[in-house]
């Protein structure tokens, strides 16, 4: 498969169609970002590198972390964590309350704000210096000591933060978060602060089309069961409400966030990721989607 021609051939095709979409601006330090960057990076799991535009600039990859987070607590908790939060899809805005109060507490999925606080809650309990310690996985798993959170947005994070603070407290009511809410948010911040390229996160993400096994290292970053059970998670909820129409129009597990960033895997194929930071109404990228989209129907291969 010539990946270089395929992804050429998409940007070509994506400079005749218009970007909609806005940049977020909740987090005022995310709006500073110019609206008009793109890059792509492809990695195979025979390590071929495929890449165009501004796939070499870091950005915020905000959500997109809540798939490393989970990967680490899940290796850490194993089964147990399913004992606070679920694997369904939630079919509502990324950091909405509305059903957490009718279902006590229990986030329906660890990739929308209130899971990803739980198990923010998880690894605050079991790391010791879990900043630290969160960033070593991370670092690890792109090969590249130099990736570090965002100071900047992370502090904007956390004087805009009204919703997620929002969450954590309805589920310390619920007595499913056991840490204290100011330490739980604050870990929350930082690791969708994190800052990366479209190569490193297509890089740290090849874990998941690789069964579990970090090419760099070729040891196991988790087990090749608990690899496909990310996956799952990742297909089924890694673009909120939009979900269905990714798994409709693209056919791959993936994880959007609000930074612009995209990461989709193909497992056994390759992992990419995508930056474009103007986002639908949805909260994932306009143009990435669309990347996507172009990218199985091109290559006429998905999961499916
Ligand atoms: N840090 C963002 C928030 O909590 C992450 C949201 C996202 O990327 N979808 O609102």
């Amino acid at each position: 498969m010539d990946y270089q021609k395929i992804l050429n051939e998409i940007d070509a095709e994506l400079k005749q169609t218009p970007n909609s979409g806005q940049v977020a601006s909740y987090i005022p330090e995310l709006s500073t970002v110019d609206p008009n960057k793109f890059g792509i990076h492809l990695i195979t799991t025979k390590n071929q590198h495929h890449g165009l535009g501004d796939s070499n600039e870091r950005f915020s990859i905000q959500s997109i972390a809540k798939a490393l987070s989970l990967t680490l607590a899940f290796s850490l908790e194993k089964d147990q964590l399913w004992h606070r939060v679920g694997v369904e899809p939630s079919g509502t805005a990324f950091n909405s309350l509305v059903q957490l109060e009718v279902e006590k507490g229990i986030p329906r999925n660890p990739l929308i704000n209130a899971g990803a606080l739980v198990i923010s809650d998880v690894l605050v309990s079991r790391l010791s210096d879990p900043k630290k310690e969160f960033l070593e996985f991370v670092r690890s798993l792109a090969g590249n000591p130099a990736i570090d959170y965002g100071s900047k947005v992370s502090a904007s994070e956390r004087v805009t933060g009204y919703r997620n603070a929002a969450l954590v407290n309805l589920m310390k009511a619920f007595g499913n978060i056991n840490n204290d809410i100011e330490e739980v948010l604050d870990f929350y911040f930082h690791l969708c602060s994190v800052e990366m390229t479209c190569q490193e996160l297509a890089q740290t993400f090849l874990y998941l089309a690789s069964n579990g096994i970090n090419p760099l290292t070729q040891k196991a970053v988790i087990s090749s069961s608990k690899s496909k059970r990310i996956n799952a998670i990742l297909l089924l909820c890694g673009f909120y409400d939009e979900a269905g129409e990714f798994a409709f129009k693209v056919g791959l597990p993936g994880k959007s966030g609000v930074g612009g960033g995209i990461v989709a895997i193909h497992p056994n194929q390759f992992s990419i990721a995508t930056w474009s930071p103007k986002l639908n109404s949805k909260g994932n990228s306009f143009k990435g989607m669309k990347v996507l989209e172009l990218l199985t129907t091109k290559t006429e291969s998905s999961i499916f």
